[in-house]
């Protein structure tokens, strides 16, 4: 039987497949490519191209394929971008995820794992968050994702589908071996765009405020590499192939690091000078966020293999150096 990966093309997913084949799955991979890249998607996994929202082809391909578990990752991610569009945000991910439910019931695929994120939890009270904290997200991308999973709550409930999903904290590094990694079209995420300002394709890092309650005034996120993201993945859907109830996890590596700090282990990691200058603050942005993740340690055995920050940045910047403009150099 085959896993299927939707959104096995974008920065996570394609990740996700790499693993999955290193460990010999069959692998169907479903994205639109509106934000994916081909290139990214290995060559041992069958490729379908289609939206999530698209009913039809979801018949098709769970129709052709044997699917025993889907690995869910088609959504839209960038904060500021929902702030402005969040309708956007509901339909794509929000109602995408009804008609991929709709689908699963209607061919009797009974196993998801759905990447969720920590930005269901809002502005949190404690300094690290526990996955039974109050979830009140504060902009449109967390609300979107909170709904998904209380959506895949009634469905376990109505149909038996049951569902893992992962609470992403911020996630960073490439592929160790510097195939595939992060591009985004525009790039927002802090660390690819520290790295391109350390390769010279920005000028400067914008820090999107220095007046947050923290210590040194910088948002502080808690940042996990990409790969010990993906095997978290593995063995959630061992999890639920093994029986076990519905449940949800964290994803952190429990440590916090403020923007201020990234930019300093960037340029040790990088031996560049790097530029910043302090901007406004962007909408959207909770202080703190940092994960207690002990749960997915404990009940899934999640051991992550990357705990030092420089060591995820370098894995970002050998990436970046092997392919300066992403995928663009793999048509
Ligand atoms: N950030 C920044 N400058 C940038 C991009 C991001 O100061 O050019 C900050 C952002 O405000 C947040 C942190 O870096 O506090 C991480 O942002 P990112 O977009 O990478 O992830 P998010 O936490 O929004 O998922």
């Amino acid at each position: 039987m085959a896993i299927l990966v939707l959104g096995g093309a974008g920065y996570i997913g394609s990740h996700m497949v790499k693993r999955l084949i290193e460990q010999n799955e069959d692998v169907v991979v479903i994205d639109n490519l509106v934000t994916g890249h081909q290139q990214a998607i290995s060559k041992q996994a069958r490729f379908y191209q289609g939206d999530v929202r698209d009913r039809e082809f979801l018949d098709q391909v769970f129709t052709k394929e044997n699917i025993d578990t889907v690995i869910h990752f088609a959504a839209f991610s960038v904060v500021p971008e929902s702030m402005k569009d969040p309708l956007k945000y509901f339909d794509n991910n929000t109602g995408g995820m009804i008609n991929l439910l709709e689908a699963m019931h209607a061919h009797h695929v009974n196993r998801i794992v759905f990447s969720s994120t920590a930005a269901t939890y809002g502005n949190p009270k404690n300094d690290t968050i526990k996955e039974t904290d109050p979830q009140n997200p504060i902009n449109p991308y967390g609300e979107s994702k909170l709904m998904m999973e209380k959506i895949m709550h009634w469905a376990d409930v109505a149909y038996g589908i049951k569902f893992v999903a992962l609470r992403y904290f911020n996630v960073a590094g490439a592929a160790a071996d510097g195939t595939i990694g992060e591009d985004h079209n525009p790039e927002t995420h802090l660390i690819p765009i520290v790295l391109q300002v350390a390769s010279g394709k920005r000028d400067e890092l914008q820090i999107f405020g220095d007046d947050y309650k923290t210590p040194d005034g910088t948002n502080i996120r808690d940042y996990v590499h990409v790969t010990d993201l993906a095997d978290a993945h593995i063995l959630a859907m061992k999890y639920l192939q093994t029986g076990n109830d519905s449940d949800a996890f964290n994803l952190g590596s429990s440590t916090g690091f403020s923007v201020k700090q990234i930019l300093e282990a960037a340029r040790v990691a990088t031996g560049k000078e790097i530029p910043a200058k302090i901007a406004a603050r962007r909408g959207g942005d909770p202080d703190t966020l940092v994960a207690k993740s002990d749960k997915a340690r404990k009940v899934l055995h999640w051991q992550p293999q990357y705990d030092d920050i420089h060591e995820i940045i370098k894995t970002a910047w050998n990436w970046t150096q092997k392919h300066p403009n992403g995928f663009e150099d793999q048509k």
